[in-house]
């Protein structure tokens, strides 16, 4: 596996490589949910490339970048193992320029749930996407399913921008207990771990509802509440898979997404109904 950080020298490399190119752009701190990702890539693409960056422009200046899971020396074992072709571990200097060009991220849908709770995150999630996108010029590009803004908005950039790259939605991939793994599970203590599976035991309980036939939103967004009590919730909602509104539950269309702080840790989950 070659390991680079110099944009140029990446173009150069990959001039030699032939065949198509899975792409899995991460911030580090790798665990199954990002493996899922990468062995999914090695297996549809001649070859992967991963990318391990911490991007300071998604964080607003009151969150976690200084604190976040760096653990470059594991990554690189895991990615090895895995049968990554290239890991592109660039510094900010390496990708940001003195007073660049930027991409903004849509008015509504970036700004609604985690875009409302975070304005300007998902332009910083664009602009280094588009970067590495540009960099990489993949086959496919593999995003989870867990971050699903993120990939409602990628998919809209793929599209609006006429990027030729298929994007690949991953399933959620959990702990034994149900919890969705984050790196950022690596803040919480064993007692705050367990008030945690509060997120994930509140969407199966809204998904037990829908199979019973309830589609009454209100009562499914009560019940989720209840469960996530005395979580700090910022939003426990049921929306139309394009994150719009709806009046009434609609399978096949619709998704359940939670935010709730535990702790100091803000952690996000979702179901696909
Ligand atoms: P991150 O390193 O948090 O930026 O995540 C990199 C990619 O891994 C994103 O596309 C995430 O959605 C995906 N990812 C993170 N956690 C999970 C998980 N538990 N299951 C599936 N995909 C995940």
């Amino acid at each position: 596996m070659k390991i680079l950080s110099n944009p140029k020298e990446l173009l150069t490399s990959l001039k030699e490589l032939k065949g198509s190119i899975g792409f899995v752009p991460t911030m580090g701190a790798l665990h199954q949910g990002h493996l899922s990702l990468i062995k999914k890539s090695v297996m549809e693409n001649d070859h992967t490339i991963v990318s391990i960056f911490v991007n300071p422009t998604q964080f607003l200046p009151n969150e976690d970048l200084s604190t976040y899971p760096r653990r470059l020396e594991a990554d690189i074992k895991l990615c090895s193992l895995a049968k990554v072709s290239l890991l592109f571990t660039p510094s900010y200097e390496d990708l940001y320029f003195e007073d660049e060009v930027t991409l903004c991220a849509p008015s509504k849908l970036g700004y609604v749930l985690e875009g409302f709770s975070r304005p300007s995150h998902f332009d910083g999630v664009l602009r280094v996407i588009m970067k590495l996108f540009n960099l990489v010029k993949p086959t496919r590009a593999y995003f989870g399913k867990k971050d699903a803004q993120q990939l409602k908005i990628v998919e809209k950039m793929v599209n609006d921008l006429f990027l030729n790259i298929e994007i690949i939605p991953c399933e959620i991939i959990r702990d034994e207990e149900g919890l969705a793994l984050s790196s950022r599970n690596a803040y919480l203590s064993n007692e705050e771990k367990k008030d945690a599976l509060k997120i994930s035991k509140a969407l199966e309980l809204a998904s037990k509802e829908v199979v019973k036939g309830n589609k009454d939103i209100k009562k499914i967004e009560e019940l989720m509440g209840k469960t996530l009590a005395p979580l700090k919730v910022e939003y426990a909602k049921v929306l139309r898979r394009d994150f719009t509104a709806l009046n009434e539950l609609e399978i096949g269309n619709s998704i359940i997404l939670i935010c709730a702080h535990v702790g100091s840790t803000r952690l996000i989950d979702n179901i696909w109904i």
